[in-house]
């Protein structure tokens, strides 16, 4: 638990609900009954959890009075990515998207179902082609917030995620204590045991929190926010560079390399006329190269209220194929239906908006 408010009961690592139960003197086994209902059986209420005697069950109520989300919308089709909007206790919205396995990119067999989540309200690191940005950061999202983003969009599509991108509203770097426990609940047998390298956190480059979890014992996957190859054309759009510039970030990415056995990623979008440049594409391939780094292209999906577009079709590609000639492998992802980083952000604002009469 990382705030002394009460959380749903979902927040809570089996170790927090451990202490919690040898406190109120119950026997051990409570702990194993009470994560099973909630992410093996998953009721709906705490009185739902019949094996557990009434009055702990109204303990537990009176203790975890709230659910950490609720279902608000879905926009897209069934087979298709669909984007879940959701609703925290406090009024506030965040996204998840589920993207279906996709036969192109993972082969025909592929039964990959990709969920995008989100870690905060909001974000504080104001990128200037983000709309998570746009408003700043409101607050984190605790560790059942993080983690029943799964259980939701599982229980909506009727399908079982097997891979995770935090890449949706907000840094989950800055919100690395709920992080951690969010991943202790996603990776763990007792949870929703997703293997750890099915794992991928996105971040902006924030590099103290890049070093501690590299030296985190589960093997997940990093990808780093480039879009820049040079501290210029970086600072230009990421403020985050000034903190942290190219020099920092990879000699973090360098010690990252040490304790992991899983290729870093770089994402990079295309922006025409601001990162687009083709020696940005060889300063990028170089810097890739370097690290082993596998490179994700992804042309600029439009934000409302922000003025910038991507580059055409044969532009990417001759940016890509820089990259792939200096042998980093290289995807591009041209299909619209599949930008699943995109905009993120925007649905939220529309609700918050919409509901605050503005
Ligand atoms: N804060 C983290 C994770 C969330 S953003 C990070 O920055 O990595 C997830 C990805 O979406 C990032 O690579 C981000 O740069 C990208 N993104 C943001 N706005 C976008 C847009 N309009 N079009 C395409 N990608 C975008
Ligand atoms: Fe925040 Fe990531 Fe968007 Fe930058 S790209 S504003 S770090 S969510």
């Amino acid at each position: 638990m990382q705030s002394g408010i009460a959380e749903a009961l979902q927040s809570l690592t089996r170790r927090e609900l451990a202490d919690l139960f040898a406190e109120w003197g119950e026997p051990e086994y409570r702990t194993g009954q009470v994560l099973d209902w909630l992410w093996k059986k998953r009721v709906a209420s705490i009185d739902a959890m019949s094996n557990l005697p009434a009055p702990l069950r109204e303990r537990l109520a009176k203790q975890f009075p709230r659910a950490a989300l609720q279902h608000a919308e879905t926009s897209g089709a069934a087979d298709t990515t669909r984007k879940f909007l959701l609703r925290l206790h406090d009024g506030r919205y965040v996204e998840s998207v589920l993207i279906p396995a996709s036969p192109a990119l993972y082969g025909e067999k592929s039964d990959r179902h990709t969920l995008c989540v989100s870690s905060q309200v909001g974000c504080a690191y104001g990128c200037k082609f983000c709309a998570s940005g746009l408003d700043g950061l409101t607050r984190n999202l605790d560790a059942g917030e993080i983690a029943g983003q799964v259980v939701l969009a599982e229980e909506v599509s009727g399908r079982k995620v097997n891979n995770l991108v935090f890449m949706g509203m907000g840094e989950p770097l800055a919100n690395l204590p709920n992080l951690l426990a969010a991943i202790e609940i996603i990776t763990s047998p007792w949870g929703l045991h997703i293997g750890a390298r099915h794992l991928t956190i996105s971040t902006s480059g924030l590099v103290p929190q890049i070093e501690e979890l590299a030296d985190h014992p589960r093997q997940i996957r990093l990808a780093i926010s480039l879009h820049g190859a040079t501290d210029e054309v970086r600072g230009r759009i990421m403020p985050v560079n000034r903190k942290w510039p190219l020099e920092k970030l990879f000699a973090a990415l360098r010690y990252w390399n040490t304790r992991k056995k899983q290729k870093l990623t770089f994402e990079y979008i295309l922006i025409a006329g601001v990162n687009d440049d083709l020696q940005q594409a060889r300063l990028l391939a170089r810097k890739a190269a370097a690290l082993d780094a596998k490179v994700n292209l992804i042309p600029y999906n439009t934000v409302e209220g922000l003025d910038w577009s991507r580059p055409d079709e044969a532009h990417c590609r001759e940016f890509r194929d820089i990259l792939r000639k200096a042998r980093v492998p290289t995807t591009l992802r041209l299909e619209k239906g599949h930008d699943i980083n995109a905009a993120c952000g925007q649905l939220r604002l529309k609700r918050e908006a919409t509901e605050a009469g503005k």
